[in-house]
């Protein structure tokens, strides 16, 4: 073997919201480079190529084995890769849509996995298809997320109507949010009808996860002493609903408190554009206590959205803001990596840092040079 696994304790501990010392909950190490196979005369079969109409054909039959190498193409960085998975989403484009899409955020520690293992267990109960996927873009640095982890779903990982995948781990925000919501697509056209779309609260992922769901679902905890102050109120001013977990045993009462607190800080909020205040609900993920309310909750919402045509309104608002996005990350990606324009955005730093040029000169210097010289490439 050319490489040793590292020991417990060598594991770096990076850079990763999940690993703030204000968290408890797991905590994220340094990706580990794969060792060798460990038999190297063991033949590793080669997957057939498949082609656009087999993915499309295995997607609709609800193969989740194909629907997993769509979703890989979907995250590959591939040009030729990226061609394949975007005439699959353009065929899927007619099934796609039916489902309730669903956010869910909450900082590291907050119950989002043990949660998301309760409530979809009872989408499941109910007969439901369910497709839990993540958004966690710092996944880069640790090579791989955590959200969206199998492993952290104990009971929906072996159930056969739920699909569970980890957030995409490359590249920009931007980037990574698009795949997630390419693969929403994907999985709305092998028959999910619910979706999770799970998020560390902490930082802007959540905006974009609430540009692709219905409804946002922010967990709180009770007793944290700042069950206010520590939020942003960005994310209090997206939420449909909020829901205090961790409502068991002793906690009850806190979490009844927090509650409380919670409701009359929204009374300040404005009405949100759905016309329906956001209802806060305590529950407890782990002793499965109140999952049915916090999914009455829900249907409440969707009920209500449904029938005032807000559903669909959002929907169209949402298809308009990925068309821009998708444009923005476009020119973004085009114009940062190409390698002149690095070096001399590399120069022009040096110069505005030495005082020599202003900032606006700069900018207008570059863009000068790009819009000449290269982007009709
Ligand atoms: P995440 O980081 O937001 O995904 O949080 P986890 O689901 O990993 O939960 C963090 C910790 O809180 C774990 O130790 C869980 O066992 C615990 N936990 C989660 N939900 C509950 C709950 O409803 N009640 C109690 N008492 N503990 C919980």
């Amino acid at each position: 073997m050319s490489k040793q696994m590292p020991h417990n304790d060598e594991f770096t501990r990076i850079h990763h919201p999940e690993n703030d010392e204000q968290y408890s909950g797991l905590q994220v190490n340094q990706g580990v480079e794969q060792p060798p196979m460990v038999n190297p005369y063991l033949k590793r079969r080669k997957r057939p190529t498949l082609s656009v109409s087999d993915y499309v054909e295995g997607i609709r039959a609800g193969n989740t084995s194909v629907l997993g190498q769509a979703v890989t193409l979907v995250e590959s960085l591939k040009p030729e890769h990226q061609a394949v998975a975007q005439e699959v989403i353009a065929k899927c484009l007619p099934f796609t849509g039916n489902s309730r899409r669903v956010g869910i955020t909450g900082v590291p520690g907050s119950g989002k996995s043990t949660s998301i293992d309760a409530f979809g267990m009872h989408v499941i109960g109910r007969g439901g298809k369910l497709a839990v996927l993540a958004i966690d873009p710092s996944s880069e640095r640790s090579k791989g997320s955590i959200l969206g982890d199998k492993t952290r779903m104990e009971k929906l990982a072996v159930q056969p109507d739920a699909f569970i995948r980890p957030s995409p781990s490359a590249g920009s925000l931007g980037g990574v949010a698009r795949k997630t919501r390419e693969t929403i697509m994907l999985c709305e056209a092998a028959g999910y009808d619910n979706i999770f779309v799970e998020t560390v609260g902490v930082g802007q992922s959540e905006t974009a996860v609430h540009s692709m769901v219905d409804y946002f679902l922010l967990i709180q905890l009770a007793g944290t002493g700042d069950e206010l102050q520590g939020i942003k109120r960005g994310i209090m001013e997206m939420a449909d609903g909020i829901v205090i977990n961790k409502a068991d045993g002793d906690n009850r009462e806190r979490a009844e408190l927090a509650a409380a607190q919670f409701r009359n800080a929204l009374h300040l909020f404005p009405m949100p554009p759905s016309g329906l205040a956001p209802e806060v609900i305590t529950y407890s993920g782990y002793y499965e206590l109140n999952i049915d309310k916090v999914w009455d909750m829900i249907d409440r919402y969707f009920d209500h959205v449904t029938r005032t045509g807000y559903f669909q309104e959002k929907r169209r608002e949402q298809e308009k803001y990925w068309m821009f996005e998708t444009i923005d990350e476009h020119l973004r990606a085009n114009f940062y990596n190409n390698p002149s324009i690095e070096r001399m955005l590399e120069e022009k730093q040096r110069l505005i840092l030495e005082n020599r040029q202003s900032s606006f000169v700069a900018a207008s210097d570059v863009l000068k040079y790009y819009y000449d010289k290269l982007s009709n490439r």
